[in-house]
């Protein structure tokens, strides 16, 4: 046996790792199982280049908890170490061996997932020691055991082991004993493990036998190695897109439609977003989508990561230039996130744009579910304003759909004011305003419906956007200054009943609203006894206050 120093420069690492490499303790396992699983893809790729001439056999990841030993072992069949191999990539922290190992084999390697060197020190955050016990696949290697418990000191020793590869023994500390329990075990793998491209048996299958839960011969495989987003397009039929939403999701309601991500220049990039239906904020959940690497988890809290209305959106980005990285603002402020942030955003706006073209009435018949995303994007993303105004679609008060093309050109004609605005009067509550729109229409205006609550904050937006056109609220008093005043139908109210009105009405209306008046004179055809009628701008004013609050 020998023993020796890890070699790095200060002692306090062990410390450091413990409590601030990854805030997340949890994601020792993903490290673990992703370099079992990059051990087996790269017997594979040393396999198809003949560089490796043995048999392959089965290359199931196994994941074994032992909960009298107080140990989670995790084996593999893949390439395993040499004693020199454990001194280089083990001993010497943040040396990552699939570094040197991409560069070699750039062309032929199977997406590699390490990156950085630390992962597999993530172990001791959950426990006293850990032995590595492995047997390398090159010819008349011996198999070693190198065994550390969370100091600097290590020892190294030759032992028995048949079978090639690598099994980490963690040895799991007291504070830490949450993880031996299975079902804490079998939840980390499928948030973590779940879409692995290497098959990972969780223990055995069980089976329910006379009301008793039987173990089976049956490996427990807890991943699906060919998800969806991994294979083409064109090799995907519609219920697949659906199945796979239901993988992620199983409690979810069916999605409206889907893109498929696949990018493969200036960065690489697959994935699948669904559009959930979004009604009303209530409903809304943020951060379904998940964030992955090469198929490894790295994240479901993609705030930060993706623009803000992006958020919405449910599935699946895998990207290998999303480092899995140990802090989320080094995530944040990466280049080749904010770049792929950008694309997604484009891609987003262009496949809405793409239906929209394709089938129309398709588009439409999805649009009310739709409108309060696209309109979050548009409000708080630039670019994709520029592109979503092209689809936006505005209703009017007798449910025809418009894009603002389409729109200003049908009232162009006779909704625009002295100086040449084009007047845009909306409702916003068809029970409250029935009467103010009936007479707005009998005078030959369009009335649009403005009732989804993002309306006033995109109303402020393209008013500011285009400033030759003024939105108006049908029951306010401009409406005057667009309805000639001549055509006012008089009330039939007695002077004497308009004069015991007044403090009727004038009670109930709220304190705030000063800007509301009683008025005897109305709009329509038929005269209606007394309208309401209040400022926009004050509306307005209240309207922001309360959606700020
Ligand atoms: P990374 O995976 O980023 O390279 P790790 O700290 O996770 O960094 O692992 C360091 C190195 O240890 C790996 O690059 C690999 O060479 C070696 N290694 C770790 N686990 C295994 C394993 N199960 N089989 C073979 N080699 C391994
Ligand atoms: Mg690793």
């Amino acid at each position: 046996m020998s023993t020796g120093k890890i070699g790095v420069t200060s002692n306090d690492l062990f410390p450091i790792i413990k409590k601030f490499l990854y805030s997340d303790h949890d994601i020792f396992l993903r490290e673990i199982v992703s370099n079992a699983v990059d051990a087996t893809q790269k017997l594979k790729t040393l396999s198809s280049t003949g560089e490796f001439k043995g048999e392959l056999g089965d290359l199931t990841v196994r994941v074994n908890v032992d909960k009298e030993a107080k140990t989670i072992t995790i084996s593999d069949k893949g390439i395993g170490m040499t004693q020199e191999e454990i001194e280089k990539y083990i001993n010497q922290i943040a040396f990552s061996g699939a570094e040197e190992f991409l560069d070699k084999y750039k062309d032929q390697a199977n997406a590699i997932i390490g990156h950085f060197g630390l992962g597999f020190y993530s172990s001791f955050m959950v426990s006293d020691k850990v032995d590595i016990v492995t047997l390398s696949h090159k010819e008349g290697a011996k198999a070693v055991k190198w065994s550390c418990e969370g100091n600097p000191e290590y020892t190294l020793e030759e032992v028995e082991k048949a079978e090639r590869g690598t099994d980490i023994v963690m040895h799991i500390s007291e504070e830490e004993k949450d993880f031996l329990e299975e079902s804490r075990l079998q939840e980390l793998l499928n948030k973590y493990c779940k879409f692995l491209p290497i098959e990972i048996a969780f223990g055995k299958k069980k089976e329910w036998k006379d009301g008793k839960e039987e173990q089976t011969d049956e490996d427990n495989v807890i991943n699906d190695t060919n998800p969806a987003w991994t294979k083409k397009p064109a090799d995907l039929k519609e219920e697949d897109y659906g199945d796979f939403y239901r993988q992620l999701y199983p409690m979810g309601e069916d999605p409206l439609f889907h893109i498929h991500l696949n990018v493969d220049y200036p960065f690489n990039l697959t994935g699948i977003l669904y559009f959930p239906k979004i009604k009303n904020s209530v409903e809304i959940q943020k951060n379904k989508i998940q964030l992955y690497c090469n198929q490894v988890f790295v994240t479901d809290s993609v705030e930060g990561i993706v623009p803000e209305f992006l958020t919405l959106l449910h599935g699946v980005i895998d990207s290998p230039d999303i480092p899995l990285n140990v802090s989320r603002s080094y995530l944040q402020s990466d280049g080749n996130v904010k770049k792929i942030s950008n694309h997604i955003t484009k891609k987003v706006a262009d496949s809405l744009m793409d239906i929209f073209k394709k089938d129309r009435t398709e588009f439409e018949s999805k649009w009310d579910d739709l409108r309060m995303f696209v309109e979050y994007g548009m409000l708080t993303e630039e670019k994709f304003f520029d592109r979503a105004k092209k689809f936006f679609l505005i209703k009017n008060t007798e449910g025809k759909y418009f894009t603002l093309e389409e729109y200003e050109a049908i009232i162009k004609e006779n909704q625009t004011d002295k100086d040449n605005n084009i007047i845009n009067l909306y409702a916003t509550d068809m029970d409250a305003q029935f009467s103010y729109v009936e007479a707005a229409k009998a005078k030959g205006y369009d009335v649009l419906l403005m009732d989804s609550q993002l309306d006033n904050h995109i109303i402020n937006h393209l008013e500011q956007k285009e400033t030759n056109k003024k939105y108006v609220r049908v029951d306010s008093d401009v409406v005057d200054k667009l309805i000639q005043k001549d055509e006012v139908k008089e009330s039939k109210l007695s002077e004497e009943e308009k004069t015991d009105l007044i403090p009727v009405f004038n009670s109930q209306l709220p304190t705030e609203g000063v800007n509301y008046m009683v008025t005897f004179e109305s709009l329509g055809e038929e005269a209606q006894p007394l309208m309401i009628t209040q400022a926009e701008f004050m509306r307005r004013m209240k309207d922001m206050a309360a959606m700020n609050a």
